[in-house]
């Protein structure tokens, strides 16, 4: 197995921080309901949320596309729904990476139709080179080019979530 740095940790942290800061300025006096979608978003929900200064509660939300190759199923199923009632609510979503943006248009007008006060999304990561389905990313931590990435919550096979940093892999690579 291959793995190529791609996003050091401290660039992943100094761009969470630059986020944070317009989500603090965009949000300033009100509340804000942020959804983490699991389970590739959860350190970077973790890491934004943690410079978050205007009042914050939050959710989990658990919902793929993927199975456990590197080839989208194009299903989306949710497995964990959020428990509050967010009509009414400022609410933002948390997503790991906007690939063919497929979960995010389902998970979207998923949310939509509970009628929040607003609704945004951030994403750590863009690849669109493989879009099919446009989404609005509101607060955008990286466009990476067309590879499949591991590393900072992302899994292949369920494997490498742990890693601070993003990383190429290359299955060709394997020992
Ligand atoms: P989409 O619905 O936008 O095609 O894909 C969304 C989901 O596919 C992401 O939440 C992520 O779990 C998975 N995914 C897409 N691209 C990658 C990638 O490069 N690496 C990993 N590990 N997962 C990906």
């Amino acid at each position: 197995m291959a793995i190529e740095v791609y996003l050091a940790q401290e660039k992943i942290q100094a761009r969470i921080k630059e986020l944070a800061d317009e989500i603090n300025k965009d949000f300033a006096g009100k509340e804000l309901h942020v959804i983490g979608i699991l389970n590739g978003a959860f350190m970077f929900t973790a890491d934004l949320v943690r410079h978050l200064t205007i009042p914050v509660t939050l959710e989990f939300m658990a919902a793929s596309s993927y199975g456990d190759g590197t080839v989208s199923s194009g299903e989306l199923k949710i497995n964990l729904d959020i428990k509050k009632d967010i009509e009414g609510k400022h609410v933002l979503i948390i997503e790991d990476i906007v690939d063919t943006g497929l979960t995010l248009k389902v998970l979207k007008k998923n949310l939509e139709e509970r009628r929040p006060s607003s609704l945004k999304l951030a994403s750590f990561l863009f690849k669109p080179a493989r879009l099919e389905h446009p989404v609005d990313i509101d607060y955008l931590g990286f466009e990476i080019e067309d590879h499949f990435v591991i590393g900072y919550g992302l899994d292949y096979a369920g494997r490498y979530r742990e890693l601070p940093y993003v990383g190429i892999y290359s299955p060709e690579g394997e020992s």
